[in-house]
């Protein structure tokens, strides 16, 4: 069958409102994604709204020649040339307060999430990813991080996600409870399994009184410094229940839109769920800092949500390489190197300068109560921290400047940890082609491959980062 015949054949196995083509209005917001290099105009994309339609869409492009992938929110960068499948139909939120769970739709943003919540059960919440504009299927088989990871580990550990709706790509419907190696291969990994269309997640009460929100610093040497000392007085290596936060930098145009006062800032955007009294205690160090603009105050979940919604006009504006490592601590000097190596980029100037950027998530995570068996990304043991970089450049950058910022964004986590750079710590949510998935998987390496294998043995879903399973798997004789 030519290419032109399987999608005719495709949408006729479709309603007409399951299906946009490249002059629907809708089309590029389905089909979207983060980093721009990775978007790769599809012929198609279809929308469907059943499970009945969606199984039979997965069948036919599963045994097509057609080149797909399954799309949610766009932040991993799922795109195809042919078809996108995009998952955003099935966006339910529904609590069921006596089992404390909320069946979660896969194709729902986390915003979405977050509104009902408030509406229905504001007191309960799940492990809810930070970004509103992500999507929930992407996110959580990427890990799930959250505002609660630290005291409640990762979305997708078994004591969160308790189960998950799959298409698999025979068509068929099932709960992936009744088969664990689909319901382990969808723990901290994008392999690519099937279509998920709902989660069972558990619901925990918390507060609604949260205080935090931005302090912006203005930038310079000495507030760098006790920047570093003061979050690296801050891990002491005892849990810090209740409080996370990031730190970043903003040029003075962009801190100005948050009320900054033109200057570029370090900004701490802090979190703690023990209150105002114990927050501004705890952050009095970064508080008392001369010049520090104070944009905190007390929200709930869906405000903490909220405060990120702006970064969506970022979608789909720049290529952009990111990296994430997990770490045990976060002592001063790899702040101040943090900040060393962005100054080296940023002299640079042009697009790449305004691109690139850095991002600690402190206090950010915790161990499973689990064996690091009961997941497929077994993720490092006593990790705390999570440290992304970006190197980006803008969309119609030419051949010679996107290679140079590939290799910032492929080498920006060497740069800044030097021997401390294990590869092993790399965070399964930003992987790259260049990352080595066997040492990153590690004990889990070998059921990846034959998960990977048993449930696309034609290798027709792509991964994140895309692979050649067949040959891995003959190569390791699995
Ligand atoms: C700006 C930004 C903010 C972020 N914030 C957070 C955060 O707060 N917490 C966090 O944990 N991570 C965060 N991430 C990382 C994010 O979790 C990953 O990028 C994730 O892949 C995004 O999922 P998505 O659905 O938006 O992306 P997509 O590009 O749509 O999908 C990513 C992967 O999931 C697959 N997929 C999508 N939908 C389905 C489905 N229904 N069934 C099966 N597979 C599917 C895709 O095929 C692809 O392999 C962030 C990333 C960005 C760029």
């Amino acid at each position: 069958m030519s290419k032109t015949t399987e999608l005719q054949t495709l949408q006729s196995l479709l309603s007409p409102s399951e299906i946009l083509t490249q002059n629907h209005d809708g089309y590029l917001q389905e089909s979207i994604v983060w980093a721009q290099q990775a978007y790769q105009h599809p012929t198609l994309v279809i929308r469907p709204n059943s499970i009945d339609s969606l199984s039979k869409a997965v069948k036919f492009l599963t045994d097509s020649s057609l080149d797909w992938q399954v799309k949610t929110g766009g932040a991993g960068g799922a795109s195809a040339t042919d078809v996108v499948l995009s998952s955003r139909a099935f966006n339910s939120t529904e609590f069921v307060r006596e089992e404390e769970v909320v069946y979660l739709g896969a194709g729902a943003l986390w915003a979405e999430y977050y509104e009902v919540m408030e509406r229905v059960a504001p007191e309960w919440t799940v492990i809810a990813c930070r970004t509103p504009f992500i999507g929930v299927a992407g996110s959580i088989i990427a890990g799930g991080f959250s505002w609660l990871s630290g005291d409640y580990g990762c979305t997708s550990d078994p004591d969160n996600m308790l189960d998950a709706q799959v298409v698999k790509l025979d068509g068929s419907v099932v709960w992936a409870s009744e088969e664990p190696d689909l319901l382990w291969g969808l723990r901290g990994a994008q392999l690519g399994l099937g279509v998920i269309t709902k989660f069972k997640l558990r619901a925990r009460k918390y507060t609604q009184k949260i205080w935090g929100g931005m302090i912006l610093i203005p930038k310079g040497k000495p507030n760098e410094q006790t920047v570093a000392r003061g979050i690296a007085s801050m891990d002491t290596g005892v849990p810090l229940p209740k409080v996370s936060m990031f730190l970043y930098t903003l040029s003075g145009m962009l801190a100005s839109v948050l009320g900054g006062r033109g200057d570029d800032v370090l900004v701490l955007h802090i979190l703690d769920a023990n209150g105002e009294e114990h927050g501004r205690k705890l952050f009095g160090w970064a508080l008392e800092i001369p010049g520090a603009v104070d944009k905190t105050q007390v929200l709930n979940m869906q405000g903490f949500a909220k405060l990120q919604a702006a970064a969506v006009a970022n979608m789909g504006k720049a290529k952009a390489w990111g990296q994430a490592i997990t770490m045990a601590r976060v002592t001063e000097q790899v702040v101040l190197d943090a900040f060393r190596w962005l100054e080296r980029i940023q002299k640079g100037g042009g697009r790449i300068a305004k691109e690139t950027y850095f991002l600690f998530e402190l206090f950010s995570m915790r161990d499973p109560t689990t064996p690091s068996s009961e997941s497929a990304w077994p993720r490092p043991r006593d990790a705390r921290h999570v440290f992304l970089t970006s190197a980006g450049c803008g969309p119609d950058a030419g051949q010679d400047e996107v290679e140079q910022t590939i290799q910032i964004g492929k080498n920006a986590l060497k740069e800044i940890l030097g021997d401390k750079y294990e590869e092993r710590y790399i965070d399964t949510n930003a992987l790259d082609e260049w990352n080595d998935l066997e040492t990153i998987y590690a004990e889990n390496w070998k059921r990846v491959v034959k998960v990977k294998r048993k449930y696309d043995p034609k290798g027709r879903l792509r991964s994140m980062p895309a692979v050649d399973w067949k040959e891995v798997e003959e190569r390791l004789g699995a």
